[in-house]
């Protein structure tokens, strides 16, 4: 076990929408550089859970920590907690009227307040990472799905996050697709950044997880190694879901 503090920290975490229990007792711990993959049947909390991480769902029982900073009702430095905590999106969620540079350059400009030209040539940096540097002066409709994307990523990265969360963030895209978004999360990986990432992609849970968490109902039901989540699963449900997903 690491022992310095974990980045994220949730502790009993409950949450309903209105009378309907999305979570109950969520228990979860991401130390620097690890990367967990969360995964689960449709409808089982999982994008909550990650939404509850910055503050775009709020819970209502137990704790989150981001950073060491509690989250809760009255906090004034949510902007803070989410510089650190980056978000890549089912639907990219990109500036249509803006273009590429733009998009990536409004976070720190707007938000950490990074001149302009230091914002821009970090925003190429980034681009290159993603190995889309050509696309800066398109708008995102004239990308296709899996550069808009990776624009995204890039987008979150220019905040320079010290941990970023994916909520299935290849499910919107063309099958097509989907591999050069994981092959930007897999070298995003390689490069030690911390990863919550929600995905059905079993083969990128496998190679690059530390851990696998399975939800169902709103709950933890399995945290494991993905050797032994994949190969050895401790409860049946876990066991069911993977006979189902692994089919496909
Ligand atoms: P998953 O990401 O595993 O598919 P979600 O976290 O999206 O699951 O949803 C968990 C449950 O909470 C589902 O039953 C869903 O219908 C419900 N839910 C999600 N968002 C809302 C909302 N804004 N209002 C009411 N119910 C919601």
């Amino acid at each position: 076990m690491n022992s310095a503090a974990p980045i994220i920290e949730m502790k009993n975490v409950s949450k309903w929408y209105g009378s309907y229990r999305a979570l109950t007792d969520v228990n979860l711990s991401v130390y620097e550089g690890e990367k967990i993959v969360v995964c689960g049947p449709s409808g089982s909390g999982k994008s909550t859970m990650i939404r509850t991480l910055n503050w775009l769902e709020a819970h209502q029982e137990g704790d989150i920590l981001v950073n060491g900073i509690r989250l809760h009702r009255q906090m004034r430095n949510i902007a803070e907690v989410r510089m650190d905590v980056g978000m890549v999106f089912q639907h990219f969620n990109l500036f249509p009227h803006m273009t590429v540079l733009q998009n990536l350059m409004a976070g720190p400009v707007w938000v950490r307040g990074i001149p302009e030209a230091e914002a821009r040539a970090n925003a190429m940096t980034y681009l290159e990472r993603v190995r889309i540097p050509e696309q800066a002066d398109k708008y995102p409709g004239q990308l296709s799905g899996g550069q808009q994307q990776r624009v995204a990523i890039a987008r979150s990265l220019c905040m320079k996050p010290r941990v970023m969360l994916f909520d299935e963030p290849t499910s919107a895209l063309d099958p097509e697709m989907v591999s050069e978004v994981l092959d930007t999360m897999i070298e995003l990986a390689n490069d030690g950044m911390t990863m919550v990432c929600v995905t059905h992609e079993m083969g990128f849970a496998r190679s690059v997880a530390d851990r696998v968490i399975f939800m169902d109902a709103g709950q933890v039901i399995e945290e494991n190694t993905p050797a032994e989540f994949f190969d050895n699963p401790r409860h049946e449900r876990t066991r069911l879901f993977l006979s189902q997903i692994l089919q496909h």
